[in-house]
């Protein structure tokens, strides 16, 4: 079975097979870092990143970049309003998203690539595209020529000629045609410039992007990815400059992960709706986003709101607690073999459809159930007269293994939510109706060892946090 990757290009899900057999290069936008990541930034980091897990949990050798938009016009607002230089505005924000990613789960890519960094290498793409033809200079700015490249449109599903009947028609343009987007910007008095053949000047967006994935991956990569927002202009005009110059497919799989709503309204600058990770992750474990993020397909929408959220974090600690107690109970158990091929059997088969989920285009929606339901199994298991400590070990490998593909950690570092510990405490007093001591015990030391204290009472059991 092969892994299906829905390719925007092809508007269907392939067969994936890499240009280079077991191995894959991957290449996803990153952010400009002139603010804080809002939830939107957040979510094509958590995608991809588990794209990038799977397909190394699958065996290939995944190199993976991303860069930083670290100078353009919001870089150079932001360092004004803020009274300091765009490296200054730009470092700050790139620590920032380090941070705020870390704790979502995201591994760190290979390489995080920085425009500035990246200036001769821009520069020469630029100049490269000028002799075949393909650009022009004008007033100290480069213009791509969108009509000498054949095939513009093709990502997107637009033709040249309904894309240009809906191009503006700027009076004074110093373009040849509306569509002809900027590769090189003069700067303008004051401005943080680089000198190029054209003069002083900066990059346009989307030719850092290009430049960036040639200089690290090669002329052909295998992945590329970012949200659905970026499909057009940002990538049309990558698949354009690329594939004018270096005459192959930039990228074999394009891959875009949906929007994401507040309370049903798109986040906008002027709703005031835009959500910031670093604030979220305050009052939020951030590992609850990432398991709410995951509980949606990449490709759909995602509604987000507090009660949406806290049902993740409901639904989450459901299998944490599963999980821990799995773990408590490996502990007091001895390894009995009796039933343990017919168990064996069974977790392997939760194992193999996970796997047929994920191949499915990364549905980690699915993936989430096949958790659930693991977790109500292991439930099932605990219950038994005798657990063998060979099935417990085999629950947690599968519970591990699957969490760390989607990047969540299962260690019980958030406490118990009150109901849990209600459910837990209701478990506790049918096990010593059933004279079951043995685990009544050991739900109050799961208990005690998350700081709960339980007290017999004559109207039944009460519990406080210590
Ligand atoms: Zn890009």
């Amino acid at each position: 079975m092969s892994i299906m990757i829905y390719n925007t290009l092809s508007r269907q899900k392939e067969a994936f097979v890499p240009l280079e057999e077991g191995k894959v290069r991957m290449y996803v936008c990153g952010p400009t870092v002139y603010n804080y990541i809002h939830i939107g930034n957040a979510r094509p980091a958590i995608v991809f990143d588990t794209v990038r897990r799977y397909l190394e949990y699958r065996g290939y050798e995944v190199k993976f970049i991303s860069n930083f938009t670290d100078v353009d016009d919001k870089l150079i607002r932001a360092a004004k309003e803020l009274g300091t230089d765009v490296p200054t505005v730009a470092q700050r924000f790139i620590d920032a998203y380090h941070e705020d990613v870390c704790a979502l789960g995201v591994k760190e890519a290979h390489h995080h690539p920085r425009v500035t960094e990246t200036m001769p290498e821009i520069i020469d793409f630029i100049a490269q595209l000028i002799d075949k033809g393909y650009a022009y200079e004008s007033q100290g700015d480069v213009y791509f020529k969108t009509r000498a490249f054949n095939g513009y449109g093709k990502l997107s599903h637009q033709s040249i000629d309904d894309l240009r009947s809906g191009a503006r028609i700027e009076v004074g343009d110093i373009k040849q045609d509306p569509l002809d987007f900027a590769l090189w910007k003069a700067a303008k008095d004051g401005e943080i410039f680089w000198e190029s053949p054209w003069g002083k000047g900066r990059p346009g967006w989307h030719i850092e992007c290009s430049a960036m994935a040639k200089k690290y991956l090669g002329d052909s990569i295998d992945i590329h990815g970012g949200g659905q927002d970026l499909a057009f202009p940002h990538h049309e005009n990558e698949i354009a400059q690329s594939e004018a110059l270096n005459e192959v497919p930039m990228a074999k799989y394009w891959m875009h992960n949906g929007y994401i709503n507040i309370n049903n309204e798109k986040m906008s600058k002027s709703l005031g709706n835009f959500v910031l990770v670093h604030d979220m992750i305050k009052e939020l474990d951030p590992q609850v986003i990432r398991f709410f993020m995951m509980a949606v397909h990449y490709r759909n929408p995602i509604n987000f709101n507090n009660e949406l959220l806290e049902s993740a974090e409901v639904s989450f600690t459901r299998i944490k607690t599963a999980y821990e107690n799995v773990k408590h109970r490996l502990e007091i158990s001895a390894n009995l073999a009796d039933d343990a091929q017919e168990w064996e059997t069974k977790l392997q088969q939760f194992k193999l459809r996970f796997i047929k989920e994920m191949d499915d285009d990364f549905n980690t929606a699915n993936a989430i159930s096949v958790l659930f339901d693991i977790a109500r199994e292991a439930n099932v298991y605990l219950q038994s007269e005798h657990t063998s400590s060979t099935i417990l070990s085999s629950f947690i490998t599968l519970f591990e293994e699957i969490t760390e593909v989607l990047g969540l950690s299962l260690s019980a570092e958030k406490e118990l939510l009150d109901e849990d510990i209600d459910a837990l405490i209701q478990e506790r007093n049918d096990a010593r109706k059933n004279r079951n001591f043995a685990r009544a015990d050991e739900i109050r030391d799961q208990l005690k060892a998350l700081n709960i204290i339980l007290e017999d009472t004559p109207q039944g059991v009460r519990w406080k946090r210590q």
